[in-house]
């Protein structure tokens, strides 16, 4: 009840909506205004959003969740419909414009990650809170704070599951309606919403609902409103997400661990033959040696180039933060890396290391990888590529535990397990409606965004952007530094208000 209140006390203070225009300099200083005069209703919206637990498993709250977005989309207008899908429903929204010829879809997701609650210093992760800043940094939680003040400073802090990821991209959604209403603006674009309630779980149902629901998402470009903006903390579009594939390698020694005294120099060492296998994957520069590895990877424009070196990174505090002495591949970038796939050792294991190592000839030794893929090398094409080169090398390659046969035949036996490829996506930043984007948010923000031409990190709604086959790029509004998955998420309110400024460029765009 209390949410449904705070959000339609915002909808009703709404009066005509007529057509005003208004220069984008302009318009942000009427957003910010009208966000000034709003805040305390803003963040009711939002703590009444996240009082609602939203772990994908939990399927009677996620059905609340999506009963109170769809609400609160009919209460703005939208033609609002829950669609059921084989796992938790999607909310669709659909609000036409008279006169518009751009149908833009939004995608955003409104469950959440699991939360463990002994790991929050809180007593409820759907129980938000307000800190006075950054908990890490010392923050104080302001007691009462979400219900008693007025006006929020831009530092302050809610704490709360999905505070970022990804409740509040939706409440600066509504407010950018709502703000633009009240100011007589009408958006230049029909407007389309998705709401996913299976994200963090790997939206599994996300691709089926197309074909039942292709009529509804149609468009002619989707903005995701998910994920931080830059650390710099300036507005950011984002045009792509490289893919992930997951290889596990598991090599063969003795049946059973030998005497190292006894056995060594005679018995061949899996973990030395892994480490071998390893290193003739990259060399010692960085580059990956797997044959086609960067085959189709195209050269950038200079304009693409151009925005690369336009993105504020400051790799000396990140060596420093990071305690490295440089980068891996000497003259690359960190933009320039992220254009590019990569093969990452992400764990290694054999027999014991420390107080318990023994002298062994382990049985034998396993390597996890992932390899990165942007889009010119997909899932498939690069599980290929690392197993006919692994193959190349003298390995016979197994797909289960060998038998006593298989042991007895090669010297030199690998298990392959690939899983888990999801395919990079990349919209073109040169397509108009990227230039479109851009200088919407530079017009109201004085300053162009930063622009990501390929995010290091991977979406899990990659198919469906290959799936709907129109333009796709991230809108993000929110802080970098949010803990986002982890315990402690959180929102800084300052990112928050100006995600309203955000949305109400590109609905006027
Ligand atoms: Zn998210």
């Amino acid at each position: 009840m209390p949410a449904r209140r705070s959000f339609s006390i915002i909808a009703c203070v709404l009066a005509s909506w007529q057509l005003v225009r208004s220069q984008p300099a302009d318009l942000r200083t009427k957003v910010d205004q009208w966000v000034q005069a709003n805040q305390r209703a803003l963040v009711s919206s939002l703590v009444d959003l996240l009082s609602i637990p939203n772990v994908a498993a939990d399927r009677e709250n996620i059905r609340r969740n999506a009963m109170l977005l769809r609400d609160q989309l009919a209460a703005r207008g939208f033609t609002a419909e829950i669609l059921e899908t084989a796992g938790n429903p999607l909310v669709f929204g659909e609000f036409h414009v008279p006169g518009a010829t751009r149908t833009i879809l939004f995608y955003e997701h409104y469950d959440g990650q699991p939360v463990n609650p002994r790991d929050w210093r809180q007593p409820s992760p759907f129980t938000p809170i307000l800190r006075d800043g950054r908990m890490e940094d010392g923050a104080k939680e302001i007691p009462n704070g979400l219900t008693t003040l007025r006006t929020f400073d831009p530092e302050m802090r809610i704490y709360a599951r999905s505070a970022s990821d990804d409740k509040s991209p939706f409440i600066a959604f509504c407010a950018a309606l709502d703000v633009m209403k009240a100011l007589g603006i009408r958006p230049t674009s029909n407007i389309k919403l998705i709401l996913d309630g299976e994200e963090e779980a790997g939206s599994p149902s996300l691709v089926p609902a197309i074909s039942k629901y292709r009529d509804r998402l149609s468009a002619d470009v989707m903005y995701i409103l998910d994920g931080p903006l830059h650390p710099s903390g300036q507005p950011t579009v984002v045009f792509g997400a490289r893919g992930n594939l997951a290889i596990e390698l598991t090599v063969y020694g003795p049946k059973f661990a030998l005497h190292s005294g006894h056995y060594g120099n005679w018995a061949p060492n899996p973990a030395m033959r892994l480490a071998q296998l390893l290193a003739t994957m990259k060399d010692e520069q960085g580059r990956v040696t797997i044959e086609g590895f960067y085959t189709g990877v195209t050269p950038l424009t200079a304009e693409e180039q151009a925005m690369l070196r336009a993105v504020p990174d400051d790799p000396t505090s990140l060596t420093k933060l990071f305690g490295i002495a440089s980068p891996e591949r000497e003259g690359l970038s960190l933009q320039e890396a992220l254009q590019l796939p990569s093969l990452n050792v992400r764990g290694l294991s054999s027999a014991f290391v420390g107080a318990d190592a023994r002298t062994i000839i382990p049985d034998k030794a396993i390597a996890a990888i992932d390899v990165r893929l942007v889009k010119e090398t997909p899932a498939d094409r690069m599980a290929r590529l690392v197993r006919d080169h692994i193959s190349r090398q003298g390995w016979h390659i197994v797909d289960r535990e060998p038998d006593d046969a298989t042991r007895a035949k090669f010297s030199k036996i690998v298990r392959i397990a690939a899983r888990g490829g999801t395919n990079a996506y990349r919209t073109s930043p040169l397509l108009p409606i990227s230039k479109q984007t851009v200088s919407a948010l530079a017009g109201v923000f004085g300053q162009p965004p930063v622009q990501i031409r390929t995010s290091g990190g991977t979406v899990p709604i990659t198919p469906f952007i290959e799936a709907l086959g129109f333009p796709a790029m991230s809108l993000p509004i929110v802080n970098f530094d949010n803990n986002q998955h982890g315990e402690n998420e959180n929102l800084r309110l300052g990112h928050f208000f100006r995600g309203v400024t955000t949305f109400a460029a590109i609905l006027t765009m």
